[in-house]
């Protein structure tokens, strides 16, 4: 029988990877998606978006349960009849939903006859006749040969760990974290990026006591610095002990939990203990064992560098998702990518990612959702910034949730009124900044906007308002 030559090899089925397999599968092309797990939907399904929101919710539920005498429910006098946290029942929901998912994914490989092989794959080299290889090696140790004119590499990433740390019972990245069988009693969660504040947040509701450590001045240190400073309040408020500047000098094990100590923002030395420590200091992109040393591919800092179709420099070699050097590691970034290397292999139209189009969201409580550029970027950039700052406790939906922390901020061009950023800390925050999505997109203005009807009462009518306040004319604030 002829050997199969697929037009594209794809290695890793996260989200990047099986988005990719399915969009080239749409273009007509023959593919192979090589996975090493039984299991696609890679982090995000398994230990990342998908399980973290899902717990998110059971917390937001719960928060709701603790003040439900202010929505005029009560559970009993006394107490009696208090809502009780069942933590073996919020883990298997929590499974179901991942099960559920990854064979809706089974469907859509199947759907769209895309042949898939278990195993670890790696490049064997340069192509021969425009033809590469790519070496699986099974679990069991069968080591098979797979060709394909292409190749997209979809392999991820992983917790960076603390020099000398390895993760355990008590030591935690995301993967152990989300396994715990009961809710620790205190958590030290070292890094203030989205998946730390995640965890913090979501184990603070649930009643942990909880510390946060980071590195930088400020937390979420991507997001524009009035969020970064708002969050940072609240979060105290709910009872966080917050430490920016904070550097991380020993994580020990102590008879029952951990201790960390860590030079603080005055250079004093100070020490937190806790019964777990959650390490959320990054994600190593998982290049190490790809065979890339045979092959013309360049890595920056451990990432691989790409041009706007996600092209290496190996020709017919393509790299999508956390392994790419220069994006923000998120799985609609991944996917994304990865519908761009399709069409690129296919043939057809694509735009590139832009970076400053790209919605990023923590889902906290409050939640965070941004887009665009921050107030500073936009300065260092030379535009003339314009600002409009709208409050949620202006916001008649928001009083109705019992949830108006937080704001929508917009910064615009003080010269043409073209909206370069929104920046949105408060409730469904990460569902809100769509519509800024399709603003940045469609490169929208603050006059055209602050005519667009907003239905109501909505949580969205504060953009409506926020767009007013760039001309100093919000109407519920
Ligand atoms: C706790 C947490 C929460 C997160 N929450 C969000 C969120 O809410 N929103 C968001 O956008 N992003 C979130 N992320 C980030 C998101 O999970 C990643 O950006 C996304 O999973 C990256 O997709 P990927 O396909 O590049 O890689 P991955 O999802 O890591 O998938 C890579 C796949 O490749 C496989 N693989 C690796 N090496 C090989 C090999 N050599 N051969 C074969 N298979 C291989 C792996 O088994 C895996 O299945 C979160 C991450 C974490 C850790």
């Amino acid at each position: 029988m002829a050997e199969t030559i697929y037009d594209v090899a794809i290695i890793g089925g996260g989200p990047a990877g099986y988005t990719a397999a399915i969009r080239a599968a749409e273009y007509g092309l023959k593919v192979v998606l090589i996975e090493k797990s039984d299991k696609l939907g890679g982090t995000c399904l398994h230990v990342g978006c998908i399980p973290t929101k899902a717990l998110l919710f059971n917390a937001e539920i719960w928060d709701h349960l603790k003040h439900a005498a202010e929505f005029g429910i009560s559970f009993g006098e006394g107490g009696i009849g208090a809502p009780t946290l069942n933590w073996a029942a919020v883990l298997q929901r929590k499974n179901a939903i991942i099960a559920k998912h990854a064979k809706g994914l089974d469907f859509l490989m199947k759907k769209h006859k895309i042949a898939r092989i278990e195993g670890h794959g790696r490049l064997s080299g340069p192509a021969r006749e425009g033809v590469h290889s790519v070496e699986v090696a099974a679990a069991g140790g069968e080591v098979s040969q797979v060709k394909a004119k292409n190749v997209i590499l979809a392999t991820g990433s992983e917790a960076k760990m603390l020099p000398g740390l390895k993760p355990d019972d008590r030591i935690l990245t995301n993967i152990e974290i989300l396994a715990m069988e009961q809710v620790p009693k205190s958590l030290v969660v070292i890094g203030a990026g989205a998946v730390g504040m995640e965890f913090g947040s979501l184990f603070r509701t649930f009643g942990a006591e909880v510390a946060i450590l980071e590195f930088l001045p400020r937390v979420v240190p991507v997001e524009d610095e009035e969020v970064s400073k708002e969050i940072t309040r609240l979060f105290k408020k709910r009872g966080i002990d917050m430490n920016t500047g904070a550097k991380v000098e020993k994580v020990e094990k102590t008879k029952t939990g951990v201790k960390v100590t860590f030079i603080d923002a005055n250079g004093a030395m100070q020490a937190k203990e806790a019964e777990k420590v959650l390490v959320a200091v990054g994600r190593a992109g998982r290049t190490g064992d790809l065979g890339l040393e045979k092959t013309r591919v360049e890595l920056d800092r451990g990432l691989i560098k790409v041009n706007e179709a996600q092209e290496t420099a190996e020709p017919g070699v393509f790299a999508i998702g956390d392994i790419v050097a220069g994006l923000p590691q998120l799985a609609h970034v991944g996917a994304m990518s990865g519908m761009i290397a399709a069409a690129k292999i296919a043939g057809r139209p694509f735009r590139p990612v832009r970076r400053d189009r790209i919605p990023g969201c923590t889902y906290t409580e409050p939640q965070i959702g941004s887009v665009g550029l921050t107030e500073t970027q936009a300065k260092e950039k030379g535009y003339e910034v314009k600002v409009g700052k709208f409050p949620f406790a202006g916001n008649s939906k928001a009083t109705i949730l019992g949830s108006h922390d937080g704001f929508v901020k917009v910064v615009a061009d003080a010269k043409y009124g073209e909206i370069l950023g929104v920046h949105i800390l408060g409730p469904q925050a990460t569902e809100l900044i769509a519509e800024a999505v399709s603003v940045l997109e469609l490169e929208g203005t603050v006059e055209e906007l602050m005519f667009a009807i907003h239905a109501h009462p909505t949580l969205a009518e504060s953009l409506l308002d926020a767009y007013g306040a760039v001309e100093g004319m919000a109407i519920n604030a």
